[in-house]
C-alpha cells in the first residue's frame, strides 16, 4: 500500500494520503448508497465490506461451522473466496446479493464480523483491493483501521429515530410488514455490539468530519462530501 502513498500538499504541510474517501458510520445511516453515489460521481469504484462480513457469515452458516471450532473455521478462512462487481457480491463464484441481506445473516453477521481472526483475513482482502485505482470504502473500521491514510475520511451519523425509519420503509418496499419499535430495538442492538467489540470497534477517526445527515437528502449528503473530497484532494 504504501507504494501508492503519494505526498501531496496540504494547508501547506506535506502529507502522505491515499486516493480513497472511507465513509464510516452505523447501521442504517445509508453508508452504502452514499457511497455508491459518491464514486458514481468522481468516477471511481466501490467497495461495500460490510457486504464482505455478510458474505464471510453466510459462509460460515452454510458450512455449520461454530466460530469455537478454530481449526474448522481457519480452514474456511483459508479458503474464502469473495469477490464484488457491479454492486453484486460473490462467494465462491455465486451471487450472493440477496442472500447476504436476509434476516439470518443479519442476525448472524455480528458475532462473526466480532472475530478477530475473521477481521484479520477480510481486512488484508481490503487492503489488496484498495490498492490498485481509487476507492470509496464504506464500513466500521474503514477510518480507524483499514485504510488510515486514506485522503478523506467521513463519519456519518443520524439519529436513532432517522435512521430506524429509513430502515423501517425499506423493509415496508420490500413487502414486509415491520413492526417500528422492533426495527429501532435491533438496531440499537447492533449500534451497541458495534461500538462495544474488542476488535475495531466502531468509532470516528481522529482525522474524520462527522456528517450528520438526520434532516438531509441523500443528494445533499453526496454533494457534502464531493464537495468536501473536492476542497481537500
Ligand atoms: O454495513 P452492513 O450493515 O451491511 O454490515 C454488516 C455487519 O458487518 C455490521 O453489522 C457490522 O457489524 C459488520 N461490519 C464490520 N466492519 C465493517 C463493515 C461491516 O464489522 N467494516
Amino acid at each position: 500500500m504504501e507504494r501508492r502513498e503519494a505526498a501531496h500538499q496540504n494547508g501547506g504541510m506535506t502529507a502522505s494520503a491515499l486516493p480513497l474517501i472511507a465513509i464510516d458510520g452505523p447501521s442504517g445511516v445509508g453508508k452504502s448508497t452514499t457511497a455508491r453515489r459518491v464514486a458514481s460521481r468522481l468516477g471511481w469504484q466501490y467497495l461495500d465490506t460490510g457486504a464482505m462480513y455478510r458474505a464471510a457469515a453466510l459462509a460460515v452458516h452454510r458450512a455449520g461451522l461454530s466460530l469455537e471450532d478454530r481449526p474448522a473455521l481457519e480452514r474456511l478462512l483459508a479458503g474464502l473466496d469473495l469477490a464484488q462487481n457491479q454492486g453484486r457480491t460473490f462467494l465462491a463464484g455465486e451471487d450472493v446479493s440477496e442472500a447476504i441481506r436476509s434476516q439470518e445473516v443479519t442476525r448472524r453477521v455480528t458475532p462473526v464480523s466480532a472475530d478477530a481472526r475473521v477481521r484479520e483475513v477480510l481486512v488484508e482482502q481490503q487492503r489488496r483491493i484498495g490498492a490498485s485505482g481509487r476507492w470509496v470504502v464504506d464500513g466500521r473500521d474503514i477510518g480507524t483501521v483499514v485504510f488510515t491514510s486514506a485522503c478523506c475520511k467521513v463519519f456519518l451519523t443520524a439519529s436513532p429515530e432517522a435512521r430506524a425509519r429509513r430502515r423501517f420503509l425499506e423493509l415496508q418496499a420490500k413487502g414486509q410488514s415491520p413492526d417500528f419499535e422492533e426495527v429501532l430495538e435491533d438496531q440499537r442492538r447492533r449500534d451497541l455490539a458495534d461500538s462495544s467489540r474488542a476488535v475495531a470497534p466502531l468509532r470516528k477517526a481522529e482525522d474524520a468530519v462527522e456528517l450528520d445527515s438526520s434532516g438531509l437528502s441523500l443528494d445533499q449528503v453526496v454533494d457534502w462530501i464531493v464537495a468536501r473530497h473536492q476542497a481537500h484532494p
